[in-house]
């Protein structure tokens, strides 16, 4: 789960990192009353900044200077609402404004391919970072952490060296560092970026703009984390899906698909994919795991989500029988359908189904038996797709 700037900024803070203070708001009055609030710690300015979960908001209008409480009211009815690379402005965050006088890069994540940390680090912040990769690559510094020993101080010293910080604010990056390196543990983060970590005219090292992506694993530990999630944004379907305690991911294409097991419906999305590319490229519609079990109510639910979805045009179930055999899934297939029907839903979108493995001809005798019209089976995945990715077509 990606967190919005204010909510970076607060786990920053519960964490020592230095920042500034900041209100939300959600309406021009209460950007005002923030504002006023705020002004003096900025020197009389403070920073009206859109929280949208996108970057280079600056670039596009949604992070604007204000030098009064006025100023701030009028400028947050100019940012709210707004529209920034797709994503509607609900809320602004006041901060006192920062004199700046450098601006900085840090970021520790999870490094996947090479599995380890890695830590980022440039002298060069305040533009984004897939920009500086490209056009200054030797201005980030990359710096491998090992997941026992972590940051600590000798590490810390080693990244702010290899970032190029000036001397005279080396002691505060350590510092700064450090704790950033314990909001990334400790709130179990896969990401934590700071950009740009400054350099205020008086000197101190402040974290200016905060990016924190929340590891969702570790939900169970993390129990404060389920009051950051976005529900107003969340798509709908997901959010459905997610309170049926299904495995259920929105993706943007017209072929839906439901599969036992992540792996087959990982390789179900590549071969929908594939088989798409000749009827127009059509694509999948989601990611939909409805696991080992597979009982009627479990495909009932996973047939409801998919089938909400109006962009789907066609179905591909996949099933692969081991521990639950195919008839066990044939059945749960007829009786979802059923109950879709009790339920008043209109099952008009063509299903194709695959059914493998165990007892596979079992089941594929109970589908042909139960004789619904929307119900195609065909034998192969590879053939299921094509056939899958056609009826999208039509
Ligand atoms: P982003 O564009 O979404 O990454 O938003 P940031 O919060 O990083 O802000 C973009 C830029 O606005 C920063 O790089 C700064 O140059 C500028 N900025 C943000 N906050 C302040 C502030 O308090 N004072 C000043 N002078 N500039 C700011
Ligand atoms: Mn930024």
């Amino acid at each position: 789960m990606d967190l919005f700037e204010y909510q970076a900024r607060d786990l920053f803070e519960k964490h020592g990192v230095p920042v500034l203070g900041g209100a939300v708001a959600e309406t021009p009055e209460q950007a005002r009353a923030a504002a006023e609030r705020l002004l003096p710690e900025g020197g009389g300015r403070v920073v009206v900044k859109a929280q949208v979960k996108t970057g280079g908001r600056g670039k596009a209008g949604g992070v604007k200077l204000a030098s009064s409480a006025d100023e701030a009211e009028q400028v947050s009815g100019q940012i709210l609402g707004m529209d920034l690379k797709g994503h509607t402005v609900h809320r602004v965050m006041i901060a006192p404004a920062a004199a700046i006088d450098a601006e900085y890069y840090f970021s520790v994540l999870l490094d996947r391919a090479n599995r380890t940390y890695l830590a980022m680090a440039s002298r060069e912040g305040g533009m984004e970072i897939e920009q500086l990769a490209v056009e200054k690559p030797e201005a980030l510094a990359r710096i491998p952490v090992d997941a026992l020993t972590g940051i600590d101080e000798a590490k810390a010293r080693e990244i702010t060296a290899a970032g190029g910080f000036p001397e005279g604010i080396a002691d505060q990056v350590v510092a700064a560092v450090q704790r950033l390196w314990d909001v990334f543990v400790k709130e179990d983060a896969t990401l934590v970026e700071v950009n740009p970590l400054v350099r205020t005219a008086d000197g101190r090292v402040v974290a200016l703009d905060g990016k924190v992506t929340l590891d969702g694993n570790a939900d169970f530990r993390q129990a404060e984390h389920a009051g950051l999630e976005d529900e107003a944004s969340a798509d709908p379907l997901e959010a459905r899906a997610k309170a049926k305690g299904l495995n259920y991911v929105k993706l943007d294409g017209e072929v839906g698909i439901i599969g036992n097991g992540a792996g087959l419906v990982m390789s179900t999305l590549d071969v929908v994919a594939y088989a798409g590319e000749a009827h127009g490229g059509v694509k999948p519609a989601n990611f939909l795991d409805i696991g080992g079990g597979a009982s009627a109510e479990v495909m009932a639910d996973g047939l409801e989500i998919v089938l909400g979805d109006p962009s789907v045009r066609s179905v591909f179930v996949n099933v692969f029988g081991g521990i639950t055999s195919c008839d066990a899934v044939a059945n749960g297939i007829v009786s979802a359908l059923e109950m879709l029907k009790g339920r008043g839903e209109n099952v008009a979108k063509p299903l194709v189904v695959r059914l493998d493995g165990n007892n596979a001809e079992e089941g594929r005798r109970i589908l042909d038996e139960a004789e619904h019209d929307v119900v195609e089976m065909v034998d192969t995945m590879d053939g299921a797709a094509e056939r899958a990715a056609q009826l999208a077509a039509t």
